[in-house]
């Protein structure tokens, strides 16, 4: 069975939008911090798959062709570091509509873990919300969070990316 590092987008891959969302390829912004990130859980044999909710797709303030032109520019970007992500994983759905898919639920999670023949004890979900880190333990996975949370929230913390580089390289396993 394979592992993979599952990866929240907005805060993680590329800067957040406060209260709004990246709807072109000129709106995305990398955070190169997550970079050695990926290229270390990469040489380590993880698959890299992201796990995102994009909602402004259900809320009608962009399309899915829109999402797929920011997640082609993200691909493109990330290919240039050698840190290309294998699978993408996103809900459209809206908050409001009880989403199987959307995190805090599992759903994608499962639907990745399925799809890739994935040992779920053996994969860690990164993101910087409690959804995140909600829906790798519905999931069954190992969760990392980055900003400011308690012990209690996720498996790991640390309060950036740079610092999560270090304690996450202790802990995935080749
Ligand atoms: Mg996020």
């Amino acid at each position: 069975m394979k592992r993979a590092l599952f990866l929240d987008r907005d805060g993680i891959i590329n800067k957040r939008i406060i209260g709004g969302y990246v709807r072109s390829p000129l709106e995305f912004e990398l955070l190169s911090d997550v970079l050695p990130i990926l290229v270390s859980a990469r040489q380590k044999g993880y698959l890299l798959i992201l796990i995102t909710n994009q909602q402004g797709v259900g809320k009608g303030l962009m399309t899915t062709s829109d999402l797929d032109a920011v997640h082609e520019a993200m691909q493109s970007l990330l290919d240039r570091h050698g840190a290309r992500l294998d699978a993408i994983y996103a809900c459209t759905d809206l908050a409001a509509s009880n989403s199987p898919r959307r995190k805090p639920a599992p759903g994608m999670l499962l639907e990745a873990i399925a799809e890739h023949n994935l040992d779920a004890e053996q994969c860690w979900f990164l993101g910087d919300s409690i959804t995140d880190a909600q829906a790798g333990k519905a999931a069954g996975v190992r969760t990392a969070l980055v900003g400011e949370f308690s012990t209690n929230d996720a498996d790991i913390s640390t309060p950036n990316l740079a610092q999560m580089q270090r304690t996450l390289s202790t802990v995935l396993r080749y």
